[in-house]
């Protein structure tokens, strides 16, 4: 891989010298207000940021004036603001509205008038300070004290706390903030664990109107975590928020929790990027200046290079910089993707439908985006989609059944997991095919896939069991239970389209031990219409632009060979780092008495090292 390490001397500050800029990733990073108020002590911010900024660079940073009942002094952040300044760094504000991170992360009560009045003196407070602020994370509440039981009455936690945060978010920030401060734009950024956010009052329906920006977090840590966050969520929440408000998303931000080796932290960086995060948040200034620990170094070998990470960074005239932080592992996985980010144009992807405040099958587009379905949620029912697929928390929209009939006749097809059918039985879908989602399960292993060969899956799977009228709709996949069988993937059609319905296991992870006949054959249905597919096992991605460029990105540990499928005219595609060109082979359709049922295509051997990306053009 082709990277250039070039350090520009910034003789205004003395003879330091600095990480230069990347071409295609506006960096910022966030300070906590426990940082930000020891940056007026002597030297602290100039040993700190001068450590920092060898190895990363920053164009911004996120000046925190409030957290945990902590409320930096107006000296203080002046001192910062002008210290970033006058290094050519953007600077912003920051208001994390915890009362006790340590306790729950404790929120404040929105019912308790104390707790208002210091909601409202700390925007004003910021805004005060600041052009653009941001909201970390906290703006919700999980309050239920006595006041706040009583004036949820009658109505759901849901429903109180939707309209009781954004009515703080006009009442308490937004109104406040910008009487103070006219010029004020506020940021609202929105974590991780969207299936959620309804049950704790932050309102996706509302709030992105009201907000100059959202922002995401795009931390998806250790997957084996309490938040079940696959690493392809990366994406698929940057590109949910961008579509709540198109052209807002101001970025997406990531942190160093839940490391175990040391990829995991780049492969974050970079699926924030492939979704084109305007700007990238690392926090924060004090995780940046943690020690690298040697433990994170992975079995594997990927192209993310431990070694080459820690070599010395030359600063100059014989003079080297010997990386310790882990600043160096943000700006080292920032080079080794720069170079690719010039050539991806705007991400194209399947869309999944999920009305506001809904919940089911929680966070499974995450799952089905790693197994190499480029996947993204949207918050309306797309009308001109060839394919839109829906999990069980579409079955939210009272209207649900007339939109996939208005889908259908418009002569497209509609996806739909087992979760979605059995959510909606009794509720109109029979009206499209009789078929039942039973309670009855099956402990399956084996599969087969039209007239082909049975394939395995490595152990053991629970699925629920389908049942259907025969000669109805038909098995397109099925798994074989030793004396049964049951639908993987069914078609139903109906009116000028088809309608599917895809058996979803038990426990989602499931689906990545799927044998690649399955994967693929599911590939083809739900994402058949992009003009890049895969061929090949779970656990890899593949994100799709419209400019004829396309990434794999591996979350496995050994290196896997995939075949990407592009039209039967494009010959041959180029790695953009390697400048490797791969010739394609081309694959008849097969022919039954002179039809066909597909067409050909051209097909490519690409090998991805372990967690790792390659990214090709054509
Ligand atoms: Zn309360």
């Amino acid at each position: 891989m082709k990277r250039i390490f070039i350090f520009l001397i910034l003789t205004f500050i003395g003879i330091a010298s600095y990480a230069i800029p990347y071409k295609h990733i506006k960096t910022a990073v966030y300070c906590r207000a426990y940082e930000v108020e020891k940056m007026i002590q002597p030297g602290w911010l100039e040993s700190v940021w001068d450590t920092l900024s060898h190895q990363v660079h920053i164009d911004k940073v996120y000046l925190e004036t409030h957290r945990d009942l902590l409320i930096v002094d107006d000296v203080t952040l002046e001192y910062a603001k002008k210290f970033f300044q006058d290094r050519g760094v953007k600077v912003a504000g920051g208001i994390t509205y915890t009362v006790n991170e340590g306790n729950n992360f404790q929120t404040f009560c929105y019912a308790n008038s104390e707790d208002r009045k210091k909601v409202q003196e700390i925007a004003e407070h910021t805004a005060r300070h600041f052009d653009e602020f941001i909201l970390d994370d906290f703006f919700f509440t999980s309050c239920k004290c006595n006041l706040c039981i009583e004036a949820k009455g009658d109505q759901s936690w849901t429903d109180y706390r939707l309209e009781l945060m954004r009515k703080a978010a006009v009442e308490l920030v937004i109104n406040p903030a910008k009487t103070v401060n006219p010029d004020v734009e506020i940021v609202i950024k929105y974590p991780n664990w969207y299936e959620h956010f309804q049950g704790l009052g932050f309102n996706l329906e509302t709030e992105p109107p009201l907000f100059d920006g959202l922002y995401t977090g795009t931390e998806t840590r250790d997957r084996s975590g309490n938040q079940h966050l696959q690493q392809y969520l990366g994406y698929t929440v940057i590109r949910y928020y961008e579509n709540l408000k198109p052209g807002g998303n101001r970025g997406g931000w990531v942190d160093t929790g839940g490391l175990r080796f040391m990829d995991r932290f780049a492969e974050q960086l970079w699926i924030t990027l492939f979704a084109k995060a305007r700007e990238i948040t690392l926090f924060d200034i004090r995780q940046m200046d943690w020690p690298i620990r040697d433990e994170l170094r992975a079995d594997w070998k990927g192209i993310f290079n431990f070694d080459e990470m820690m070599n010395p960074i030359k600063i100059g005239e014989g003079e080297s910089f010997v990386p310790t932080k882990m600043s160096r592992a943000a700006g080292y996985s920032f080079e080794l993707v720069d170079n690719l980010l010039g050539y991806l144009g705007n991400p194209v992807a399947v869309k999944s439908y999920k009305p506001f405040h809904s919940v089911g099958e929680d966070f499974l587009q995450n799952y089905i985006g790693m197994i190499g379905i480029p996947i993204e949620i949207v918050p309306e029912f797309p009308v001109d989609e060839p394919v839109v697929l829906l999990t069980e928390t579409a079955s939210f929209d009272p209207d649900i059944v007339a939109k996939i009939k208005a889908q259908l006749n418009r002569g497209y097809d509609v996806v739909v997991t087992s979760g979605f059918f059995k959510a909606m039985q009794g509720r109109g879908i029979e009206s499209i095919v009789e078929l039942r989602v039973t309670d009855r399960k099956a402990n399956v292993k084996n599969f087969i896939v039209g007239f082909g060969q049975p394939s395995a899956s490595q152990s053991e799977m629970l699925i629920p069991q389908i049942n259907y009228f025969t000669n109805d709709s038909w098995e397109i996949i099925s798994a074989l239970d030793d004396t049964n069988g049951w639908p993987i993937l069914h078609s139903a059609d109906y009116s000028k389209g088809r309608f599917f319905v895809w058996t979803i296991p038990d426990n989602f992870v499931d689906l990545y031990q799927l044998p690649a006949p399955v994967l693929n054959r599911l590939r083809k249905a739900i994402a058949g219409n992009l003009n890049v597919n895969i061929e090949g096992p779970g656990e890899v991605s593949l994100f799709v632009y419209d400019n004829n460029t396309f990434v794999l990105q591996s979350f496995l540990d050994e290196e896997v060979t995939v075949h990407v499928l592009l039209d039967e005219k494009i010959s041959e595609i180029t790695d953009v780092d390697q400048c490797e060109k791969i010739d394609g082979k081309l694959r008849r359709t097969y022919a039954f008495r002179n039809r066909t049922s597909d067409n050909d295509v051209m097909v490519y051997e690409v090998k991805v090292k372990p967690h790792s990306f390659r990214g090709f053009r054509f």
